[in-house]
């Protein structure tokens, strides 16, 4: 034990405000042990529960169930080793038993910079445990070599100088999780940034942990509705799947994100947003129209901006992941979105070549793969016997002049479960959500949907693929047939009424009631301009005069035939009136 430290103060972690007694003993404890006088401070922890943690110096008391536990277990192995009536001297040792000093493990620092550092002397220092620099600044092993381990940090290093001193502190990265989260902002280390007071956390977990196995799971079968019509119609996303949203900037990519956290409302999902390398303003406005949605009230924001360190960003998604954890194995739906990937792999590239890692293809290092797989693995709808809580992933991807074959965008590919593949050109036509209809998929598909919104999109995609396909051919004649004009008009008021504008979904009844008009050729009629502001019109007629139709279908397991001639009829009868 090394009572060397002069230390005068030592700190006392637990979850509960001890006692003024038991504060007294443990002054007299540590003054007798370091012979003068010690101050103890109290500092609240739900680190160990159960039990407590007390710090002097370089010199730890673990008095933590596990702590306990380990000590125990070493001083009973040692007595039955080396004693022959081992039974009395175990009794007294249960009994009479004190948590004994550790000394604690100091590093120093060989070289910081770039929110790298580089610490020799810590031998037994694990892969992603947290150490402790100058002014309590947290870092996080990440590179473990023969005499030295490579460390990011998560705050300014300007403290930190070469020379001084690190601590283990033999714990993995984590963060607090607990419900006061809702409605809040916080850093990836769990810290409000919303300047809205400190948030009482539940738990605390650690930012990596397995994915659930295959025995944990049960088939993604419960619609997560977006909507949006062009996305829940032909790309529809279950509750626990992972689907791609995947564009060039400036494409909508946030948009299509945002809008399925408003459509939640009420629907009793939590959502996390993971913005990573954003610009902190566009993420205060972003903030301000969920707040304006009333969407804040079961969203929380974790942010890690443009401005923050390289590993800041690139813990930022597996803190929001944990958090998100936290909430399913509650046995609660989350929708978790991370914006975006890429600059997630760009963060840790530059980590990855600030810490000597040889670079790889466009100079990524060679576990890019894993860092993504690792991350949305975690996504899943869990079995009934862990709770039957579901958590639906949105990654989302920026590509480089639509080139879907660069490497994180085919990485990211082959681990979802689908894409959403967003197009400048459509965008910039006015035709928004740009959803490119041919180049996505939802690998789920038809599990993830109603019966009566399956049976409603019937033949959307065909139509559409026929509709593009016509489209070319009949770019250049100049005379076409009557069958073909009807076709092309068809098609384009298909595309018509797939475009939304932004927070504005639709309910699932909504959806049935455009998609059996639109298929039923309802708004051939009607001038391709005019065609979204008449559906707007219509779906307000329907809600003003057939409330009951609304709840008939949302009632149905599945749309009869009946149910379609009446919704055709009354959009006939909307139609007539309006001339
Ligand atoms: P970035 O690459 O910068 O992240 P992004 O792909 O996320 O961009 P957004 O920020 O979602 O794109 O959208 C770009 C712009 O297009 C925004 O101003 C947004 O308001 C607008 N926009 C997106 N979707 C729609 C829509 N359905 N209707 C009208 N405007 C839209
Ligand atoms: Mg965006």
């Amino acid at each position: 034990m090394s009572s060397l430290s002069s230390n005068t103060r030592a700190y006392l972690y637990s979850a509960e405000k001890p006692t003024d007694a038991q504060m007294e003993g443990f002054v007299r404890f540590l003054s007798r042990k370091y012979e003068r006088e010690i101050e103890v401070s109290w500092v609240k922890s739900k680190e160990f529960p159960g039990g407590f943690r007390l710090e002097i110096g370089n010199d730890v008391y673990d008095w933590s169930k596990e702590g306990k536990f380990e000590q125990l277990r070493e001083k009973l192995a040692y007595l039955a080793k080396h004693s022959d009536d081992v039974i009395p001297l175990m009794k007294d040792t249960v009994h009479n038993w004190t948590p004994e000093a550790i000394a604690r493990e100091v590093g120093t620092v060989l070289t910081v910079g770039d929110g790298i550092a580089t610490v020799e002397g810590l031998e037994n220092a694990t892969y992603g445990e947290i150490l402790i620099f100058t002014d309590g600044i947290r870092g996080m092993v990440m590179e473990l070599r023969r005499d030295e381990v490579g460390c990011i940090l998560f705050s300014d290093e300007a403290p930190i100088l070469e020379g001084s001193s690190v601590y283990r502190t033999g714990k993995t990265a984590g963060i607090p999780v607990g419900d006061d989260f809702i409605g809040r902002v916080v850093n990836p280390l769990g810290e409000p940034i919303d300047g809205r007071g400190a948030i009482e956390a539940k738990d605390y977990r650690p930012i990596e942990s397995p994915a659930p196995g295959i025995i944990d799971r049960q088939p993604v079968n419960r619609p997560m509705e977006t909507g949006l019509l062009a996305i829940d119609s032909m790309f529809p996303i279950g509750r626990g799947q992972r689907e791609l949203i995947i564009g060039d900037r400036q494409t909508g990519k946030t948009a299509i994100a945002l809008d399925t956290i408003t459509n939640q409302k009420g629907k009793d999902v939590i959502c996390i947003y993971v913005a990573i390398g954003q610009k902190a303003s566009s993420v205060a406005q972003m903030v301000n129209n969920l707040k304006n949605k009333g969407a804040m009230d079961y969203t929380i924001i974790v942010n890690a901006s443009a401005s923050d360190a390289a590993p800041v960003q690139y813990v930022a998604p597996y803190a929001g992941c944990s958090l998100g954890e936290y909430f399913m194995q509650k046995g609660q739906d989350v929708l978790i979105i991370y914006d975006d990937l890429s600059k997630h792999a760009i963060a840790y590239r530059s980590l990855s070549l600030l810490l000597d890692r040889s670079p790889g293809r466009e100079a990524y290092p060679g576990d890019v793969f894993y860092l993504h797989s690792r991350l949305l693995e975690r996504a899943a709808h869990l079995s009934d016997e862990l709770g039957g809580g579901s958590m639906t992933a949105l990654p989302i991807v920026e590509t480089q002049a639509g080139d879907v074959s660069a490497y994180i965008p085919t990485n990211i590919i082959s681990i979802t479960d689908g894409q959403i593949f967003l197009e400048s050109a459509l965008f910039f036509e006015g035709q928004r959500p740009a959803v490119n209809v041919g180049l996505s998929v939802s690998r789920v598909g038809g599990d993830a949907q109603t019966k009566a919104m399956k049976k409603a999109t019937g033949t959307l995609r065909l139509d559409l693929a026929q509709f593009r396909e016509m489209e070319v051919f009949t770019q250049f004649s100049s005379d076409l047939d009557d069958t073909t004009k009807n076709q092309l008009l068809y098609g384009k008021g298909l595309m018509r009424i797939l475009r939304q504008k932004q927070y504005k979904p639709y309910s699932g009844e909504e959806e049935i009631i455009l998609l059996v008009c639109a298929l039923g050729r309802v708004f051939i009629p009607v001038p391709e301009k005019e065609i979204n502001k008449v559906s707007e019109e219509m779906l307000a007629y329907f809600r003003a005069n057939r409330m009951d139709l609304a709840d008939r279908i949302k009632g149905s397991e599945t749309l009869t035939d009946e149910l379609r001639k009446e919704i055709l009829d009354i959009a006939k009868e909307f139609l007539a009136k309006r001339k």
